[in-house]
C-alpha cells in the first residue's frame, strides 16, 4: 500500500496542480489501501465519494502541494469517520458503574476486564469488583481471578453450576453492599454468533442495568468484525467498542466500519496481552495506522519543503564521517523549528509511537533557543571541532550566551552523544536511548 500510494503521490508531486483525473487516480490508491486494511466495501464507497468531493474543489486544485493536501482531506476524514474525540467511560450518577463486556470468544473480553479494572485503578483509584460470569470454561474463572489476585481486585465467582444472570444478580448485590465504585462483568463468548448467548446476555443486562455495554472486538478478525458487531449491536445496543491486538501490524481498518456501521463510539484499543498494554482511543493515531503510513506521507512532504537534496546527502555524508558539528546543528536546528514541533515530528516515524514513553517526550522550544546561542557564541574554530572546547573556553561562552558553565557542559557532552549517535543510525541500527537525543 504505502509504496503504492507514495509512487502516486511521487506522480502528483511532480505536477504543478492536479487535475479532477490526478485526484481521481489518487483515489483509486486510497481505495484500495482501505481495502487492503480490512475496511467495508460499502463504508469505502461513501468515504472515497466524500473524499472526492472535498478534494475536487479549488482547495486542492489551487493549492500549492496538491498530494500533500489529499492525504491531509483523508485524514481528517478518516479521523471524522473514527469519531473525532477521545471518549472515555460514561459513569452511572451513584456508584456502582456497570460495565458489561461482550464479544465473541477469543476476542479478548477477560483480559480487558483485568486492564480495564487496572486502569479505573491507577487513573481513579477505583475499587473495582469484577463478576466471572463466563460459568462455560472453568479455566475462564480461573482466569479472571488469577487477574485479580495481581491487581489486588476482588472477583465475585458462584463456580461453573450457577447460571450467569444468577451470578451477576448475586455479584451486583455485593457491590453494593461493598460500596464497590465499579462492577465489571465478564461474559461468556462463543466462536460465532448464537442466540442462546444472545438470550443469556440480555437476561444479565435486564439485571444488571448497564452503563455501558462494551464489544470487545479482536482487530485481527476483519471484516467478519463488522458483522458481529453489528449483531451485538442490534440485540444488545452495545455503547462503545474495545478494539485489542492491535499490537501487532494489523491495520485495524474494521475499526473504521464498526465505527460506521454501529454508531458507537471506539473506547480503548488493546495493544499486547500485558495489563499495563490498553490504551485510550486517538481517531487521529488510527487514521494514520490504517492508511499505514505513519504520518509518513507527511513528513516526507515537509522534510521536502525544507531540505533541498544535496543538502541531505551532505547531511548522510557527515553523519557517517562524524563531521557533523556545530555548525550543522544551528543548520538543523533552524530547519527543524520550520517544521513545526518535534514531538509532532517524531510522532510522525512510523514505529515510533510503540516505544514506551514516546508520549512524554517534550521539547522545550526556550532551551533551543539557548543551545543556539551557546554555539554562536563560539569561534568558527571551535564549532568546526569541540575537541578544542577546554575549560576556559567553555567559561567564555557561558558568559557570552548568557548561560552556567554547568549548561554549555551539558550541551557539549549532549552533543557529543547525539554525534555517536548518529553515526550508528546511519550504519542502520537504532540505537538505545534515542528520547535523550531530544533532551
Ligand atoms: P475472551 O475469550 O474474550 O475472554 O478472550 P481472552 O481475554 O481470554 O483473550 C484471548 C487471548 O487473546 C489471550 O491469549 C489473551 O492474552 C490475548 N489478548 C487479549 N487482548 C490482547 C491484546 O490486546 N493483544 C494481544 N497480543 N493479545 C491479546
Ligand atoms: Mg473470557
Amino acid at each position: 500500500l504505502t509504496e503504492r500510494l507514495q509512487q502516486a503521490m511521487g506522480k502528483l508531486r511532480k505536477k504543478g496542480k492536479v487535475t479532477e483525473a490526478d485526484v481521481k487516480e489518487m483515489m483509486r490508491e486510497i481505495r484500495l489501501a482501505l481495502l487492503e486494511a480490512d475496511v467495508n466495501l460499502q463504508v469505502v464507497k461513501e468515504f472515497t465519494k466524500s473524499v472526492r468531493e472535498r478534494a475536487v474543489g479549488t482547495e486542492v486544485l489551487e493549492s500549492l502541494s496538491p498530494a500533500q493536501q489529499i492525504v491531509k482531506i483523508v485524514n481528517e476524514e478518516l479521523t471524522k469517520t473514527l469519531g473525532e474525540e477521545t471518549v472515555g467511560i460514561t459513569k452511572s450518577p451513584k456508584i456502582p458503574t456497570v460495565i458489561m463486556m461482550v464479544g465473541l470468544q477469543g476476542a479478548g473480553k477477560t483480559t480487558f476486564a483485568g486492564k480495564l479494572a487496572n486502569y479505573l485503578k491507577k487513573n481513579e483509584n477505583a475499587r473495582p469488583l469484577m463478576i466471572a460470569g463466563d460459568v462455560y470454561r472453568p479455566a475462564a474463572i480461573d482466569q479472571l481471578k488469577v487477574l485479580g489476585q495481581q491487581l489486588d481486585v476482588p472477583v465475585f465467582e458462584m463456580g461453573t453450576e450457577v447460571s450467569p444472570v444468577e451470578i451477576v444478580r448475586q455479584g451486583m448485590e455485593l457491590a453494593r453492599e461493598k460500596k464497590n465504585d465499579y462492577v465489571l462483568i465478564d461474559t461468556a463468548g462463543r466462536l460465532h454468533i448464537d442466540e442462546v448467548l444472545m438470550t443469556e446476555l440480555k437476561e444479565i443486562k435486564e439485571i444488571a442495568e448497564p452503563n455501558e455495554i462494551l464489544l470487545v472486538v479482536d482487530a485481527m478478525t476483519g471484516q467478519d468484525a463488522v458483522n458481529v458487531a453489528d449483531s451485538f449491536n442490534q440485540q444488545l445496543g452495545i455503547t462503545g467498542v474495545v478494539i485489542t491486538k492491535l499490537d501487532g501490524d494489523t491495520r485495524g481498518g474494521a475499526a473504521l466500519s464498526i465505527r460506521q456501521v454501529t454508531g458507537a463510539p471506539i473506547k480503548f484499543t488493546g495493544t499486547g496481552e500485558k495489563l499495563t498494554d490498553l490504551e485510550v482511543f486517538h481517531p487521529d493515531r488510527m487514521a494514520s495506522r490504517i492508511l499505514g503510513m505513519g504520518d509518513m506521507m507527511t513528513l516526507i512532504e515537509k522534510a521536502q519543503q525544507e531540505y533541498d537534496e544535496k543538502q541531505a546527502e551532505e547531511l548522510a555524508r557527515k553523519m557517517k564521517e562524524n563531521s557533523f558539528d556545530f555548525n550543522d546543528f544551528i543548520e538543523q536546528m533552524d530547519q527543524v523549528n520550520n517544521m513545526g514541533p518535534i514531538e509532532d515530528l517524531i510522532k510522525m516515524i512510523p514505529g515510533m509511537s510503540q516505544i514506551p514513553g514516546i508520549e512524554n517526550v517534550k521539547v522545550d522550544p526556550k532551551q533551543i533557543a539557548r543551545q543556539k546561542a551557546i554555539v554562536l557564541s563560539m569561534t568558527k574554530a571551535e564549532r568546526e571541532n569541540p575537541d578544542l572546547l577546554n575549560p576556559s573556553r567553555r567559561r567564555r561562552i557561558a558568559a557570552g550566551s548568557g548561560n552556567s558553565v554547568v549548561e554549555v557542559n551539558r550541551f557539549i557532552k549532549q552533543f557529543k552523544e547525539s554525534q555517536k549517535m548518529m553515526q550508528q543510525m546511519s550504519k542502520g541500527s537504532m540505537p538505545a536511548g534515542m528520547d535523550q537525543m531530544f533532551g
